[in-house]
């Protein structure tokens, strides 16, 4: 394609007729003038792939297409030697286009001057404040990290300052809180100040097609955790029984109900706050098949025991103490997903002796077949699962 006989870049004399009529509007003011390289349309994505191996697409343009040919921006023109090895790649038969490159690609394919549309960017909050803070986003609301202080950079930037960073860096974002501490108690709450937007520590976030309300203030909500909970949801059988211990507003049950074919999801929380939402959640997401309770988890196993295909023990800081109850729970060939928090030094082993003494004490065995880092929690501490079956 692109380009010239060997060697030479020869931008064609006369650009086609689609092409001076401009498909862009040239009126845009962030527009910009690219070299741009004309490819068939139904190469575009093997091409694009190559010329990504010499670093020249420009990404921050759109690209334009017109019946026959895309054109893709580049940020800057190829030299005579990046010339040479392109057209080596592409002539080479190793590659396989959808379209066989004729000599309107190879020696058009390299065009000049044209005007493609900037992609508009919004500044990143490290681009406002030039310097990066900790942050997540649930739904609408943004919660700056309990580490974050005034102080933390050299400059004299506000908690305030960085929260209108926050606001104009996501414009979807409403409210702005910041966490007073880590997250704690029983319930797994946390402390939070309103900084800025709108007063509220409600709001909806949308995860894997599902919907949470979430009160960030009386119950337990993180979206570090979604592509965890989807992990656990691929593994959910047609006509499973899933028991969520501390199923908190619901995450990992509604995802499982609504995306599954679960029999039925036992959804349990001791938090009542938690399970109004849970409860909210479960409405939302237009599910059937779950059963939402607001009790001690310890006392599941009066009205549950053996019934579990899946027990989730979302309670990484003391599930440990929820394991015989969780071990009476399931079924056998049934499946634990164990959470901890562990540190580098003994990530899994110990956790997993804990699960066998809680199984042995029933007189059962257990088949460790996953072992996940799930994701860092602290300096040298880890967020692990534990994917357990019990014979
Ligand atoms: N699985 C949920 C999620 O991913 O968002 C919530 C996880 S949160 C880490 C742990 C939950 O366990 C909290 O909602 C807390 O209220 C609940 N919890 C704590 N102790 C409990 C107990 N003894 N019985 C039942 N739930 C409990």
């Amino acid at each position: 394609m692109i380009l010239s006989p060997p060697g030479i870049i020869k931008p064609p004399k006369m650009i086609d007729s689609k092409m001076t009529q401009n498909p862009i509007p040239r009126t845009d003011p962030d527009s910009a003038v690219r070299d741009a390289f004309r490819i068939f349309k139904e190469n575009g994505e093997p091409i694009r792939r190559v010329l990504d191996e010499f670093n020249i697409v420009d990404y921050d343009c759109k690209p334009f297409a017109d019946d026959v040919y895309l054109y893709l921006p580049l940020h800057r023109s190829p030299d005579k030697e990046e010339c040479s090895a392109i057209r080596d790649r592409l002539t080479s038969g190793i590659l396989c286009l959808p379209r066989p490159i004729d000599n309107a690609e190879y020696f058009g394919g390299y065009v000049k001057n044209l005007l493609f549309q900037t992609h508009k960017k919004a500044p990143t909050v490290s681009d406002l404040l030039g310097f990066s803070v900790a942050y997540e986003i649930i739904g609408d609301i943004a919660v700056l990290d309990d580490k974050f202080t005034d102080g933390e950079s050299d400059s004299e930037i506000s908690v305030f300052d960085v929260a209108d960073a926050v606001l104009t860096a996501h414009s979807a974002v409403k409210t702005v809180l910041l966490s007073k501490g880590p997250i704690s108690g029983e319930f797994r709450t946390r402390d939070l100040e309103f900084i800025a937007g709108a007063d509220t520590k409600r709001t909806v976030h949308k995860e894997y097609g599902c919907k949470y309300k979430v009160d960030l203030g009386r119950a337990y909500f993180t979206p570090r955790l979604s592509a965890e909970r989807h992990r656990i949801m691929t593994q959910i059988a047609d006509g499973d029984t899933v028991i969520d211990m501390f199923a908190g507003v619901g995450p990992y049950s509604i995802l499982i109900a609504k995306s599954a074919k679960p029999a039925r999801v036992i959804a349990n929380d001791k938090n009542d706050a938690a399970v109004e939402l849970l409860k909210e959640n479960i409405a939302l997401n237009k599910v059937q098949n779950i059963i939402a309770l607001n009790e001690d988890a310890l006392f599941l196993s009066q009205k549950y025991a053996g019934a579990g295909d899946h027990i989730i023990m979302n309670l990484p800081h003391n599930a440990c103490d929820f394991l015989e109850t969780a071990v009476t729970l399931c079924k056998s060939g049934g499946v634990i997903h164990y959470y901890a928090m562990t540190s580098e030094s003994d990530l899994f082993e110990s956790s997993v002796e804990r699960i066998r003494d809680a199984a042995k004490k029933q007189g059962r065995k257990i088949e460790v077949f996953e072992m996940k880092n799930v994701r860092s929690y602290a300096p040298h501490q880890y967020n692990i699962c534990l994917d357990v079956r019990i014979v």
